[in-house]
């Protein structure tokens, strides 16, 4: 890949992604895949003036390693030396940026089930400094091509053509060429006015129908508000854009209020497996049933994580004749797929898709319908013939989706 191309997305990702402000500290963490790119990274931080960029490299066959030789005791302690990490994290509100490269199926192999019971004992310690944490620091997940992901997406490609073409194809969902800034600004508010415009129709619910089954509805919270591109970290109102790329339109659903039957239309990287062909089945908010063609069993493990991971997190809208979709390439890679696809996440819900939440505490955010939990999962079920029908309070029907597509 031409390296000027990759200048201007490492400079799209640390300038509208992460937005580094002078003195600023940040934590780049990624793959062994694309160093030269990290690099480039780095040095944007620095020419905009952080403080220390700290880089986590991480590598799937060793992480393997580690999850098949180590026992849950060892997997589950929570050290010393990360304790002091996340403590400098909350004293510094250090900048977070992940450059997925990952092999959506990588770690096939291991065991699941102790993977979750080792997160498990490890949540307890870490969920109170992501609470002080949440919505005050920038973070972004952009991605880089890995030779495996690469040869998942194009397996009749040589290794090298099949990463070269994963990079056309992540500079074109990034909007990367031209200029990239003004296409982002640009990008955002069209988002805006399309949350604007839900916003105004004040939903009480959604309701969702497929031909492949899906037949659901999802209550929307009252105070609940659609976002969508940048947000500002909130006390020092830096703008940032946590997902490069991102198209979605979202906002956090009324917890309890899910009935029905989803199908899943794309496949869900899952802790480095993937589910495939699955279903759920809500019954007061709740996941009631599910089934899945491949990797069932992972998906029962992750709605069982707590108690929060079987109610949901995130409603978002996307429309089917959308940048990414139109590629017509199955990325299985999350950050890609849910932007190309209507989406429900399981788990965390957004405390800042409340009105009113910068004066609400975490525990005030829940009373109010926020979902909380260690976990949350996008998965995909936006389908060509969709349809999406918003109801109002007073029982007004308004067609949101039709075909797949925006219909307000
Ligand atoms: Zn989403």
């Amino acid at each position: 890949m031409q390296k000027e191309r990759l200048q201007k997305y490492a400079e799209l990702i640390i300038k509208c992604g992460l937005n580094v402000q002078k003195g600023q500290e940040v934590i780049i963490r990624c793959g062994l895949d694309q160093p030269d790119f990290v690099a480039a990274c780095v040095e944007e931080c620095y020419k905009r003036g952080a403080e220390r960029v700290k880089v986590e490299w991480s590598y799937m066959p060793v992480s393997k390693l580690h999850y098949n030789y180590r026992s849950l005791e060892s997997l589950s302690e929570f050290t010393a030396v990360e304790k002091a990490e996340w403590e400098r994290k909350v004293e510094k509100l250090t900048c977070l940026l992940w450059l997925d490269s990952d092999d959506p199926d990588g770690l096939n192999g291991t065991d699941s089930e102790k993977i979750s019971k080792a997160n498990q004992a490890r949540f307890p310690f870490i969920k109170p400094f992501r609470d002080e944490l949440e919505n005050k620091y920038q973070w972004c997940i952009a991605a880089v091509p890995g030779k495996e992901w690469a040869k998942k997406i194009y397996p009749d490609l040589s290794e090298a053509d099949a990463v070269e073409k994963l990079w056309e194809d992540i500079l074109l969902c990034s909007r990367v060429d031209g200029d990239p800034v003004k296409a982002w600004e640009e990008h955002n508010a069209n988002l805006a006015k399309r949350c604007k415009c839900l916003n105004d129709c004040r939903f009480d619910r959604l309701v969702y129908r497929s031909a492949n089954g899906t037949d659901f509805t999802v209550g929307l919270n009252p105070k609940g508000i659609f976002m969508g591109g940048g947000e500002y970290a909130l006390g020092s109102n830096i703008y940032y854009n946590p997902n490069i790329p991102s198209e979605e339109v979202f906002t956090t659903p009324m917890r309890g209020r899910a009935e029905g039957k989803v199908v899943s239309t794309k496949p869900l990287s899952y802790q480095g497996k993937l589910i495939e062909n699955f279903w759920v089945r809500f019954e007061n908010g709740k996941v009631v049933e599910v089934g899945a063609e491949s990797n069932e069993e992972l998906l029962k493990n992750m709605v069982s994580m707590d108690e929060g991971a079987a109610y949901l997190g995130e409603v978002a809208l996307i429309a089917h004749n959308s940048p990414i979709n139109n590629t017509g390439i199955l990325f299985y890679n999350t950050l890609f797929d849910e932007n190309a696809s209507c989406h429900l996440a399981l788990g965390r819900g957004f405390t800042n898709c409340l009105e009113g939440f910068e004066n609400m505490t975490n525990d005030e955010c829940e009373k109010a319908g926020v979902n909380s939990s260690m976990i949350h999962v996008d998965f995909m079920i936006g389908s060509a013939d969709m349809s999406i029908t918003g109801i109002t309070a007073d029982g007004r029907e308004v067609p949101v989706f039709v075909n797949g597509n925006w219909a307000i």
